[in-house]
């Protein structure tokens, strides 16, 4: 056949109404999405459309633990000596503002939140962190009144606390429905007219004079070449494969969820060992993760499997910690990806060769995302993009 009637991969039409975009978002998990939400409600006749690699976003963003928070008493205490009081602050700030606007931006819509509160056990070993409450306290007052308290050891919540722990509370916390918050963003973005395009997945972005064009693999047709004025990276803990020089290291999350406990006390948000640990309840079930540091360099990666001796680990700790009157049956396992770097702050910026770039959420996306939509949109706004 000669090249002259070798078929396109693309038609005529979907070149001219598919191919050819304004602001391509790749990767179409929470911040994505919300960084799609942000640049249509400041500037609603631009064109976003969201390229996502899967049918469902296959990162953080659905297979998380659902916990609406900004920091644990240990969390905060060890980021203020990593990072200093200011970028602590800064970083609870943001957290909480980003909740509040995906709350307020979904407000319409169901997305399970539960005001049941978020608690640390302080075992003994970091009980000199109770000593610094009230700095904590006094850093965020003006957006968390009373943050954090020590709660009465006679309150125990369905917690198994030994004599030597403390229970502290956190003001504010509280507990969304992953599966409904992302359903609902997707759903949100629609009805302001972001575009989704599923199941492509962005191989390489290539900066042109004007704007950049993007290769893409599709399932169906194989290689296509797609253009953009502006291009959006928020592929987390993915970035690298795109942008091999940004800083940034996959860090896997493990959850297990139980089937129902007849009896089940406990409510809320629970934060153990330094946040290494996490737990909640799901109705009557619970929701528990962590482990990581049981094999850092292990647990850096992007393959989403499991590995057995964290597994076993949360099995082990799970009827430690719950007050219980029946051994818990698992229902099911699972592991989602995370981005982490040299610091905690998130990465939001125009880069030189013009491709714009919001990522590294450092496991507090959920609580981030609405933030740093509305950064990303001020970035462009700044840049006049
Ligand atoms: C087990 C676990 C528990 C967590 N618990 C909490 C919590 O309680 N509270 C909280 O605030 N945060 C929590 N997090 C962190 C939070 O889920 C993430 O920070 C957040 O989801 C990151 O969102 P994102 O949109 O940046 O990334 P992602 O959700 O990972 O989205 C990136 C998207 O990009 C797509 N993609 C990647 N590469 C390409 C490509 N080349 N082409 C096209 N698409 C691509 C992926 O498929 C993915 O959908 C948890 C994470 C895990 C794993």
């Amino acid at each position: 056949m000669s090249s002259a009637s070798m078929p396109s991969t693309l038609s005529f039409w979907e070149r001219e109404s598919f191919s050819r975009l304004d602001i391509a978002i790749v990767g179409g998990g929470i911040v994505g999405m919300s960084v799609a939400a942000s640049v249509i409600e400041r500037w609603p006749d631009r064109q976003v459309t969201i390229i996502e690699r899967s049918s469902i976003p296959y990162g953080a963003s659905t297979r998380n633990a659902g916990f609406a928070c900004f920091g644990s008493l240990t969390e905060v205490a060890a980021d203020i000596q990593s990072m200093g009081s200011d970028n602590a602050r800064e970083l609870l700030f943001d957290r909480w503002l980003g909740l509040k606007i995906t709350r307020d931006r979904l407000k319409q819509y169901d997305i399970g939140y539960n005001d049941f509160g978020g608690y640390e056990i302080i075992d003994e070993s970091l009980s000199h962190t109770i000593g610094q409450i009230d700095a904590i306290n006094e850093l965020v007052e003006d957006f968390i009144p009373d943050y954090l308290q020590i709660l009465p050891k006679d309150i125990k919540l369905g917690l198994r606390l030994n004599s030597e722990q403390q229970l502290v509370s956190m003001a504010q916390e509280g507990q969304v429905d992953t599966g409904k918050l992302l359903k609902s963003m997707y759903t949100y973005c629609s009805s302001i007219g972001v575009e989704f395009l599923c199941g492509l997945n962005v191989n390489k972005i290539e900066s042109k004079e004007a704007g950049a064009s993007l290769i893409v693999d599709d399932a169906q047709r194989g290689t296509i070449e797609m253009s953009a004025n502006q291009v959006v990276l928020c592929t987390n803990a993915f970035t690298q494969l795109l942008a091999p020089e940004e800083q940034i290291d996959p860090g896997r999350g493990q959850v297990l969820i139980t089937k129902p406990i007849n009896g089940l006390k406990f409510r809320g948000n629970l934060h153990l060992d330094e946040g290494f640990y996490y737990l909640r309840n799901v109705g009557n079930r619970i929701l528990f993760g962590g482990g990581r540091n049981l094999d850092r360099i292990g647990e850096t990666k992007t393959s989403f499997d499991l590995n057995d001796s964290i597994q076993t680990r949360l099995d082990g700790m799970l009827e430690g910690v719950l007050e219980l009157n029946e051994t818990p049956q698992i229902d099911m396992r699972w592991s989602g990806i995370m981005a982490f770097g040299k610091t905690k702050m998130p990465i939001v910026r125009l880069r030189e060769d013009g491709l714009l770039i919001a990522t590294k959420m450092s496991g507090m996306g959920i609580a981030l995302a609405g933030q740093i939509g509305e950064q990303l949109a001020d970035l462009m706004d700044d840049k006049n993009l």
